[in-house]
């Protein structure tokens, strides 16, 4: 399983990386679109931890 722990308290969850940077990108699309766009795929990649 892998998770992105968002600054606000949102988990995404995924089977993969994919699944799951599809899952913070469109919780970050709704919910901090600034932060989205200010945020390069290394970073995002950065935040996955995998349990
Ligand atoms: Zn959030």
């Amino acid at each position: 399983m892998k998770l992105i722990r968002c600054e606000c308290g949102y988990v995404a969850r995924g089977e993969n990386n994919d699944q799951v940077l599809g899952e913070i990108r469109g919780h970050m699309a709704t919910d901090h679109p600034a932060v989205l766009a200010s945020v390069t795929q290394q970073d995002l990649i950065g935040w996955i931890v995998t349990e």
